[in-house]
């Protein structure tokens, strides 16, 4: 079976980097939980000329490839990939030149030794498979519109991880740690 995983807010922790970059740069005390809705400029309360040195920081080349990972997922992910197969579906920051580049250093690296395929794409709806798992519900939406429609023998599920700015839905399927996830695919491979 194919699962498909977003990267930054599922095996790969952009939040926390982009909160200390903020915190150094304008020496606040932001924390991630401090991450209520979608986007971080909004979400933290940033102006334009606020924001302007922490985008230009994350556009910089190479900062994609040094993010941390988020240890118990790239575990899970791991396991998982023993009898599946993965494929990464990540959109690349909009005004980095390099990001899909560095997030490719970023997976090989992370996930030495593993076999799987990449897709850098903002259309993640377009790219098909039986699972699907992101932190963000739109693309949660549209993807399970898109597949969940045509292919619906072929779909086991859709799922938001759960993260402090996801939490308003509560109308898609969501997962609080992707060891959950293992038991779903059991479950359905059975
Ligand atoms: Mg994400």
């Amino acid at each position: 079976m194919r699962l498909l995983f977003d990267v930054d807010g599922v095996c790969c922790d952009l939040s926390t980097a982009v909160v200390n970059l903020v915190n150094d740069i304008h020496g606040t005390s932001f924390m991630r939980i401090d991450l209520k809705c979608w986007g971080y400029q909004e979400a933290l309360g940033l102006s334009d000329a606020d924001w302007q040195p922490v985008e230009a920081s994350v556009s910089a080349p190479g900062f994609a490839e040094h993010l941390p990972p988020i240890h118990a997922a790239v575990s899970a992910i791991r396991r998982l990939s023993a009898q599946h197969d993965v494929a990464f579906v990540t959109c690349p920051w909009k005004t980095s030149p390099t990001w899909a580049w560095d997030r490719k250093r970023w997976l090989d690296r992370v996930f030495s030794g593993m076999a799987f395929d990449y897709v850098p794409t903002k259309s993640k709806a377009l790219v098909s498979g039986h699972v699907f798992v992101d932190d963000k519900p739109s693309n949660v939406h549209e993807w399970l519109a898109e597949n969940g429609r045509h292919k619906s023998g072929n779909v086991w599920g859709a799922f938001v991880l759960s993260q402090p700015w996801n939490r308003s839905n509560v109308l898609l399927p969501r997962i609080d740690a992707l060891v959950e996830l293992e038991e779903i695919v059991r479950r359905c491979a059975a």
